[in-house]
């Protein structure tokens, strides 16, 4: 099996450019599901306290024998957690319930303009978490560049990463120009909508011209634009076949006719009216 290449962040620390999600997976399968992709060789981990699977997630770390340095994870901050000390209470939480001292990048989940609590004061948090030295990288996630331009005028730590859906039917190149013109890695979730892609005559097409499934097709043409990618599987065989991504390569043509499906269709909310606090 090929390896996986890194990204490295703005702050040197190095990611692995596939993992594994793990959102929609029920906290009582997670353990099993994260072991099962350990084996399958994914060495990077996408949860969030949102999901209710943290426990899972480090369960299945700490079973898997393999050194917690050698896995990279990712939680994100709840959204009614937004208040400078919720937040930072937040993240020792999710550090106990991954049973780890260090988390390798935390992100604010949504920004939520229209709650009572200024993102910026949430960024701060953050920013307070990152010196406190036990979290190697922070960063945000469904931030629009008007969001992100605010982080930059009022505080000092640059997001290591917005990590945003992005898919074929919702390419969202301007974000990705704007976060690479800012020295933001852009992680895209929801890699390959949820299946909803997986259907598409040009993406089936190009698929059976390389003799690939239409989920390695798509995610490969996030891999050759440069973004981080964790699709989410419960099986095993599938888990395998989204892990084989670095055998194989995509033309130019075959790269434009995948971009030019765009429909600006989102699977998931607007992040500039989605305020929900649970
Ligand atoms: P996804 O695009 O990864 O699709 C997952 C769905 O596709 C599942 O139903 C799965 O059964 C199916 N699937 C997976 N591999 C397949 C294959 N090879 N062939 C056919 N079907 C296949 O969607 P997702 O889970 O929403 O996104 C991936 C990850 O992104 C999540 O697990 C989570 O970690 C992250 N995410 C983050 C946010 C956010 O707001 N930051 C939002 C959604 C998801």
């Amino acid at each position: 099996m090929a390896p996986v290449p890194s990204v490295t962040l703005n702050n040197g620390v190095e990611i692995p450019q596939l993992g594994f999600g793990v959102y929609q997976i029920p906290p009582e399968d997670t353990q099993e599901a994260v072991a099962t992709a350990l084996e399958v060789g994914y060495r990077h981990i996408d949860t969030a306290e949102m999901y209710g699977n943290e426990k899972g997630v480090g369960a299945a770390i700490a079973a898997s024998g393999i050194p917690r340095d050698e896995i990279f994870v990712t939680s994100k901050l709840n959204n009614g957690f937004h208040r400078r000390d919720d937040a930072l209470r937040a993240f020792d939480r999710t550090l106990e319930d991954l049973g780890t001292e260090r988390l390798d990048l935390f992100l604010v989940h949504w920004p939520l303009p229209g709650i009572d609590v200024d993102y910026v004061e949430t960024w701060k948090a953050m920013e307070e978490i990152y010196a406190g030295g036990r979290c190697r990288a922070v960063g945000v996630s469904n931030f629009q560049p008007h969001h992100l331009r605010r982080l930059f005028a009022e505080t000092q730590v640059r997001p290591a990463v917005n990590q945003i859906e992005v898919h074929p039917y919702l390419v969202q190149d301007e974000v990705r120009a704007f976060d690479a013109d800012h020295e933001i890695v852009t992680e895209a979730w929801s890699p390959i909508a949820q299946g909803k892609v997986l259907g598409d005559p040009v993406v089936v097409r190009i698929a059976q011209a390389l003799d690939r499934t239409p989920a390695q097709v798509v995610l490969r043409w996030h891999v050759q634009r440069g973004d981080v990618v964790f699709p989410k599987s419960s099986s095993r065989e599938r888990m395998a076949e989204n892990f084989a991504l670095f055998d194989f390569e995509l033309g130019a043509e075959d790269m434009t006719a995948l971009t030019a499906l765009d429909r600006g269709e989102r699977t998931g909310p607007d992040p500039d009216t989605f305020n929900y606090v649970p």
